[in-house]
């Protein structure tokens, strides 16, 4: 039973944790290919944005040029930008680096960006990675050459993003996401962080992630990561190809737990009750199967009479073949002991030429009606003259006599009386509630019929009787004997063929 048990409970445990990892790894698959599609999503966006700044630059670059001489145009060259969606400010510097014109107006008219200290070709387009400005602000900046009409290099148009506040990459991302864990950054070439929803981050060199590595390669992906602080993540990345920059999209792995363990626990609650009748069925199978073989064995252990005598084993169920077999094994050996038993007992009772009770189950019942003080008459008898009968018509003869001497016995008392060989050819009957007048009408009996019918061929034969009373002649067994013993002497003295009362 404790097996039985033990099986459906590992069963249930079994099918409880492939269902936890089951679900675990689905729900792990399927964030890691939401968050690719949503790093791919916000990568192509950021990709078509970047291009279209670059376009917006680029035009602004070619108008500045060809009007760059016009000194009316000089003041108002940026005036007419108006406000713009993609860059957080626009500014014109010259050659030597020094700012023209911004929109908006930002008070640096007139000072040196803090560009000429980075490796930068002014003549040629160019993204910067995160820097300080001299405003203070960290930036980055999107470079575009200016040439006049002549195709000589006249200074630079920049567009710039403010990384610590509200810009287009934290526009795109801060849509909304898909939980309050998840979230997103973007890197330059470099492996700078240009957006992280910790602004504080913003320009720290993140190129020991092994996600930036891939990003920094050009990759898009999905994998299960640990990232710089410890913690798990499942991340989604995609490059953004015409900025050389990357995106990620990522979620703790500890998100995933709470939808696991509620489909776990549902799972639990729709199968428990179903292990539970699984489990009491089995319970009750194998207690059936086990009943009928626990009974039996106790059975066998503890055989008496008795209980065979009452028929326990006929009670004891056995509705299946093995403990059927079993039971008609059980069956058949006690029978057989019962009647060998049985045998053996009567066997070692009986007087083995005339049938008679012996001379053990004689005194056996002597003790036990005296014990049970119930009282009875005692009648000692002995064949008159058997000796000169054995000589004259030999041995068998006389074992004939001893046989229909019996018979009479028994045919001249009542089934409650008990009549024993004693010795050779000396009998003795016990009469239960028998008083020793009464005791001696039956024995008169007996002397009748032995007068009426010869016993053997034409033979008649005599006998001579002692009869005495318990407790009335005596309560003690060796004097009662002994006085009936005196009884059938005198018997014997007085002329035999007679019967002679204590
Ligand atoms: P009484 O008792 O009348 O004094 O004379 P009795 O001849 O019977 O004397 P006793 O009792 O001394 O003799 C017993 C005889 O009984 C001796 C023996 O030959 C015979 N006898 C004893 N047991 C058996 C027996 O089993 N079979 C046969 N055939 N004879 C037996
Ligand atoms: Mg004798
Ligand atoms: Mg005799």
């Amino acid at each position: 039973m404790f097996l039985v048990s033990l099986a459906i409970l590992l069963t249930f445990a079994g099918t409880l944790m492939t269902g936890y990892h089951v679900t675990r790894n689905k729900l792990e698959e399927n964030a890691l290919q939401m968050h690719e599609a949503y790093a791919k999503k916000f990568a192509d966006t950021t990709d078509l944005i970047f291009r279209t700044m670059k376009q917006y630059l680029k035009a602004k670059s070619v108008e500045i040029g060809q009007n760059i001489d016009n000194p009316n145009y000089r003041q108002t060259m940026l005036a007419t930008t108006g406000y713009n969606h993609f860059f957080n400010s626009i500014v014109f510097a010259d050659t030597n680096d020094v700012i023209v014109a911004t929109q908006p107006e930002l008070g640096v008219i007139g000072k040196k960006t803090s560009l000429s200290d980075l490796p930068y070709n002014p003549r040629e387009a160019f993204i910067t990675k995160p820097f300080r400005a001299i405003t203070g602000r960290l930036i980055i900046t999107m470079s575009e050459p200016v040439f006049d009409g002549g195709g000589n290099f006249r200074g630079r148009v920049a567009g710039t993003i403010y990384l610590e506040e509200s810009n287009m990459l934290n526009d795109i991302v801060s849509e909304h996401f898909f939980s309050d864990q998840s979230y997103a950054w973007v890197i330059d070439k470099d492996g700078h962080l240009i957006y992280h929803p910790d602004p504080s981050r913003n320009g720290e060199n993140v190129t020991k992630n092994v996600i930036a590595q891939h990003l920094m390669k050009g990759e898009s992906g999905h994998a299960h990561v640990t990232n710089l602080r410890g913690v798990e993540m499942l991340v989604g990345y995609a490059p953004v190809p015409s900025s050389g920059w990357g995106v990620a999209s990522q979620t703790p792995v500890a998100e995933i737990d709470p939808p696991v363990w509620e489909v776990t626990q549902r799972m639990f609650y729709y199968t428990a009750p179903l292990v539970l009748i699984m489990l009491l069925l089995s319970l009750m199978m194998t207690h059936k199967l086990v009943i009928p073989l626990k009974k039996l064995a106790l059975y066998s252990r503890s055989l008496t009479r008795e209980r065979i005598k009452n028929n326990v084993l006929e009670r004891i169920p056995s509705w299946y073949f093995e403990s059927e077999q079993l039971k008609k094994a059980i069956q058949l050996y006690t029978d057989s002991l019962t009647k060998e038993v049985d045998y053996f007992k009567k066997e070692s009772l009986t007087d083995e030429l005339t049938g008679l009770a012996n001379r053990r189950h004689v005194d056996v019942v002597l003790h036990e009606w005296m014990n049970r003080q119930t009282p009875f008459s005692l009648v000692l008898l002995d064949i008159d003259h058997f000796k000169s009968f054995n000589d004259t018509f030999g041995h068998q003869a006389g074992d004939a006599v001893l046989k229909g001497l019996a018979e009479v016995f028994r045919q001249k008392t009542r089934a409650d009386d008990l009549c024993g060989r004693y010795g050779g050819e000396e009998f003795i009957l016990l009469l239960p509630d028998t008083s020793l007048t009464h005791a001696a009408a039956i024995v008169e009996r007996i002397h009748s019929a032995l007068r009426s019918k010869p016993v053997y061929a034409n033979n008649f034969i005599t006998i001579s009787a002692g009869v005495g009373h318990y407790p009335d002649s005596s309560a003690e067994l060796d004097a009662l004997m002994s006085l009936t013993d005196q009884a059938l002497y005198r018997a014997k003295r007085e002329g035999r063929n007679r019967t002679v009362l204590v």
